[in-house]
């Protein structure tokens, strides 16, 4: 048995086993020998294709290798460069983001929403009107200045980013 890699005239490569170097040429000329993907009989011997493919495949295998070494070495450094910064801005952003939630949460469960008579009733705190106690609500930038001006203490609640629209 031989083998040789053949080649149709629509240019599509294949093995086939003959049973000698005369039964290719023999069968060929009967038109017997067909290629596999068009049916053509059109097919000639293509001796150099397989010592062209065996030195693409040495010379991509060498070159494989060459890459696969350089791979850990390139490679592993890069996606953990990429990676940190990312990773760190997003544990700092949840960090962030936690602690605010927490301080949020932390407001909410403490205070008491007097809503819009804040002011009005940050007033009587401090005036000593009504017992001491947290309470949060809404004023508006002139009204938070003029409590801060009387000395009344007072904090913005913080807000979440996405919470904001
Ligand atoms: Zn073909």
């Amino acid at each position: 048995m031989i083998r040789y890699s053949l080649l149709c005239d629509n240019a599509h490569e294949f093995d086939s086993w003959f049973a000698n170097s005369g039964a290719f040429d023999d069968q060929s000329e009967r038109g017997l020998v067909a290629c596999p993907f068009c049916d053509s009989a059109h097919v000639t011997k293509a001796i150099m294709s397989p010592r062209v493919a065996r030195a693409h495949i040495e010379a991509g295998s060498e070159a494989g290798s060459l890459s696969q070494q350089e791979a850990p070495v390139a490679d592993a450094p890069k996606p953990a460069e990429e990676k940190r910064p990312v990773a760190l801005f997003d544990e700092k952003h949840a960090a962030l983001r936690h602690m605010i939630r927490e301080l949020h949460g932390k407001i909410m469960e403490t205070t008491v929403d007097v809503g819009s008579r804040f002011p009005e009733e940050a007033r009587r705190i401090h005036d000593g009107a009504t017992p001491e106690q947290p309470i949060r609500g809404q004023a508006t930038a002139e009204e938070a200045k003029a409590l801060l001006d009387e000395g009344i203490g007072i904090l913005p609640i913080p807000t979440l980013p996405d919470e904001r629209n």
